[in-house]
């Protein structure tokens, strides 16, 4: 590839254009930077333009970006100095333009001359962006490239983010089209191009926004390939995922939600098997829950009629949605009540309301315009590659729903009467309608236990198994059920034995909750004495009291990428620093482990460009990215240091494989340290949830403070389950033999160093599996705080040495559900 130098006057200036291009570039394009003089004065210096150049040579060459005057003269003189060999070419583009757009022709595959053609013409971009004439751009138009005869592929691309085909997606578009030997074009419909998908200009002066469609044509040996990564690309928002979609794909169905073909009713005595999403056990009858709203049949009263009713029932669902989210609130569940602030911004989101008044503009009542623009999105959510935002789909139905029953006049949750309700998928709205004094569990075909409705069955104590199938469905009103939501299992029509059994089960359980609660602010001391800290893993700004409130001793795990996710911006370190220090003052004093940015390809994040992955689970994630993008996690590790120096702050590390990963991250913090010139006392540890890690404790315990056992990732990766694959959920369910032996492994390894371990996965929030895990020597555990209670109080009933001696058995039990019956018999 192509390598860059960036030349300044100014060191800074250098810094932030390298910054930037490698923003386009990734960590796959040498970029460097040759900035200033001695002292941190303005001037150049041909020695470091020298030095950049030769550390950028590859074997296509280096091109070199000047600011001004001697700086030119600076590079002239560093080219004729270099004693390497290596073509190396002065730019005449401007500085910053010219990088950005060197950068990314570079990472797509460019020559030199390619690449120096495309910086030189990146003055175009601006042109076409502000819409000015320039000397050579016409207005809003790429300079079309010629059509290369008839193509071998091509597909027609909505634009589904937010922001459009800006730059960041362009160079993502830029490094699919390097991978795939073919000529890939781009043309906005009605507008500008095509121009070559390997050119940030080009791409650029399409001025493609959410809303246009691209026709993308390639020709050559793999068109049809690059056509089909496209589409996958543009269909996933290009990285952007979190953007409002827009579709104009035609879709019939009468009814929101519409459930699968019905299957055969289950037999009574069959037990179906779902995904545990809400713990405790319920024994009732089925009540099926009616989620259809009619659209009828009223013909348009005109279009200006039909707009006023659509906006008074968008008006109505407005308030009902405010109702809800304050109902949720007062029931304690104060995070959980945001997610209505969701549908709130989903009932103004602009991709819904317009494509909802093109079709009463077009000559339909507002009711079939509002249902169809609300299918179509829900569709389209549903057809995305990220798992996250296909579960939003079921968001998008409900805010639909709310709209269409205040335009029909009907009851958008109608009231369901004491039972187990079973339903297709279960939004937000249909949670929050239930009455938990009626509703003593849910069953679904359809949903994940992270999506909206889970989330929210947990905060409001009702049982509840998801991703049943049809068959659930098939279950006629009235069947007696028996749900567990700790084992994820729906039992149809079950014996009086096994009723009377669960309901004792669950009045135990109950009774269990009842004196947990009571204790839930002492310490968990086990009856030998020793004292386990169980502290709360928190994913957002506001869930430190809350978790101080539930009996956390501390937090052991804080998800920092609530921080970055859904924008377009990384943080700035003084946002990130007002955040922490929220948090931290919200937990009075108690310890808060810091992990730094977790995301990878598989959760994309809007502010880093990712290049798609066959598999992400097993790519750029974690520290990974962190080290790929080092200016990502300065920023983060200086924001730690400053909230460190009044708080009592860890940091840790997540997804390390091997010591050299965390050797680099270290170095980091030591930079950060003498940035900030903050000398405070800050204790680095890491996750432990990757095999090698787990083989490698001894050695990484000599380098990390400490070890949190990540064993979601942990189990994932042994088990080589997915962890989002319902397929393999019995893979996936914890605690599993194996991975128990890589936790005695683990705390082996730290014992040599004297580091102590604790877990932060959900094996951790497990009363049986904690157990084992504090019998193999783990001292922390880090869970959800809904759970702290009950592990707190599990722990008190048994002691250290009974906990070692079930582990030691456990360790040797056949599978994880024999593991768990092993600790079960100590409670
Ligand atoms: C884990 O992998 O166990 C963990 C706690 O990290 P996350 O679930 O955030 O990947
Ligand atoms: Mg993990």
């Amino acid at each position: 590839m192509v390598g860059i130098v960036v030349v300044s006057h100014s060191a800074e200036l250098a810094r932030g254009v390298v910054a930037l291009a490698r923003q386009m570039g990734g960590d796959e394009v040498a970029i460097e930077e040759a900035g200033g003089i001695e002292d941190g004065e303005i001037g150049t210096d041909v020695e470091r333009v020298r030095g950049a150049i030769e550390r950028a040579m590859s074997d296509d060459g280096v091109l070199v970006l000047m600011d001004l005057g001697s700086a030119l003269m600076s590079a002239e003189m560093a080219v004729e100095l270099m004693e390497g060999g290596g073509r190396v070419v002065l730019s005449e583009a401007p500085l910053v333009e010219g990088a950005v757009a060197a950068a990314a022709a570079a990472r797509g595959g460019a020559s030199l001359d390619e690449v120096r053609s495309e910086a030189a013409r990146s003055f175009e971009m601006k042109l076409a962006q502000l819409g000015v004439s320039g000397s050579d751009a016409a207005p809003g138009s790429a300079a079309p490239e010629a059509e290369a005869g008839e193509p071998d592929a091509r597909a027609e691309i909505p634009i589904l983010n937010e922001i459009g085909l800006h730059a960041r997606p362009a160079a993502l578009v830029i490094a699919l089209a390097g991978r795939f030997d073919a000529d890939l074009r781009l043309a906005k419909q009605g507008g500008a191009g095509p121009v070559s998908a390997r050119s940030l200009t080009g791409l650029m002066t399409l001025v493609a926004r959410k809303g246009d469609r691209l026709l993308a044509t390639a020709t050559g040996p793999q068109a049809a390939e690059a056509v089909a990564a496209l589409e996958e690309l543009a269909s996933g928002g290009f990285g952007e995922g979190a953007a409002a979609v827009v579709a104009d794909a035609p879709a019939e169905p009468q009814l929101l939600s519409e459930p699968g073909a019905p299957a055969a009713p289950p037999d009574a005595g069959a037990e179906l098997t779902g995904i545990a999403a809400s713990a405790g056990i319920a024994v009732g009858l089925v009540r099926r829950l009616e989620q259809t709203v009619e659209v009828g049949d009223r013909e348009s009263d005109g279009a200006e009629a039909e707009r006023g009713r659509l906006e008074a029932a968008r008006a109505s669902a407005r308030e009902a949605i405010e109702r809800d989210r304050e109902a949720v609130a007062g029931r304690g569940a104060k995070a959980e009540a945001e997610i209505f602030s969701a549908h709130l911004a989903l009932l103004d989101d602009d991709a819904l309301l317009e494509r909802a008044l093109a079709g009463i503009d077009g000559g339909v009542s507002a009711e079939a315009a509002w249902h169809a623009a609300a299918l179509e999105t829900a569709a389209q959510w549903r057809g995305l590659d990220d798992k996250l935002l296909r579960e939003r789909a079921a968001d998008v139905d409900d805010v639909g729903r709310r709209v269409l029953a205040a335009l029909t006049g009907s009851d958008a949750a109608p009231a369901v009467g004491e039972g187990i309700v079973v339903a297709d998928e279960l939004t937000p709205r249909d949670t929050a309608a239930l009455d938990p004094e009626l509703v003593q569990g849910i069953a679904t075909a359809r949903g994940t236990a992270t999506a909206h409705a889970a989330i929210l069955a947990r905060a409001l104590g009702i049982p509840a198994v998801v991703g049943l199938g049809s068959r659930v469905l098939a279950i006629p009103d009235g069947t007696p059920l028996l749900l567990d939501g700790d084992a994820g299992t729906v039992l149809v029509g079950p014996d009086d034995a096994q009723s009377s059994d669960a309901r004792e089960r669950a009045r135990a359980a109950g009774e269990r909750q009842r004196i947990a609660q009571k204790h839930a602010h002492e310490p968990a001391e086990m009856r030998d004495g020793t004292v386990i800290e169980v502290f709360a893993n928190l994913g957002g700004a506001g869930e430190g009291a809350r978790a101080v409130e539930l009996g956390a001793d501390g937090v052991g795990l804080l998800r920092t990428e609530f921080l970055f996710l859904e924008r377009a911006e990384i943080p700035s370190e003084d946002e990130q620093v007002q955040t922490l220090t929220a948090i931290a003052s919200d937990l009075g004093g108690r310890p808060l482990i810091v992990r730094t940015l977790d995301v990878g390809a598989d959760k994309p994040l809007a502010a880093v460009p990712m290049a798609p992955e066959a598999n992400p689970f097993l790519g750029r994630r974690g520290l990974r990215l962190s080290l790929a993008r080092p200016e990502l996690l300065a920023v983060q590790l200086r924001a730690v240091l400053r909230v460190a120096a009044e708080h009592p702050l860890k940091v840790m590390f997540p997804m390390v494989s091997v010591a050299s990963e965390l050797d680099a991250a270290l170095e980091l913090l030591k930079a950060a340290r003498a940035e900030t010139g903050i000398s405070a006392e800050l204790e680095a540890g890491i996750m432990v949830e990757v095999p090698s890690a787990a083989l490698l404790a001894e050695q990484l315990a000599g380098r990390a403070d400490f070890f949190s056992i990540g064993t979601n990732d942990l189990t994932q990766y042994a088990m080589a389950a997915e962890r989002g694959n319902e397929l393999v959920g019995s893979l996936l369910a914890g605690p599993q033999p194996a991975v128990l032996r890589l936790v005695r492994l683990i705390v082996a390894g730290a014992s040599v160093h004297e580091r102590p371990v604790g877990v932060c996965g959900e094996l951790a929030g497990d009363p049986a599996a904690a157990l084992l895990l504090v019998g193999l020597g783990v001292r922390e555990l880090s869970m959800a705080p809904p759970l702290v209670a009950e592990v707190k109080q599990a722990l008190r009933s048994v002691t250290l040495s009974d906990a070692a001696a079930a582990a030691e058995q456990a360790l040797d039990a056949p599978d994880a559900a024999a593991a768990r019956a092993v600790a079960n018999a100590l409670l």
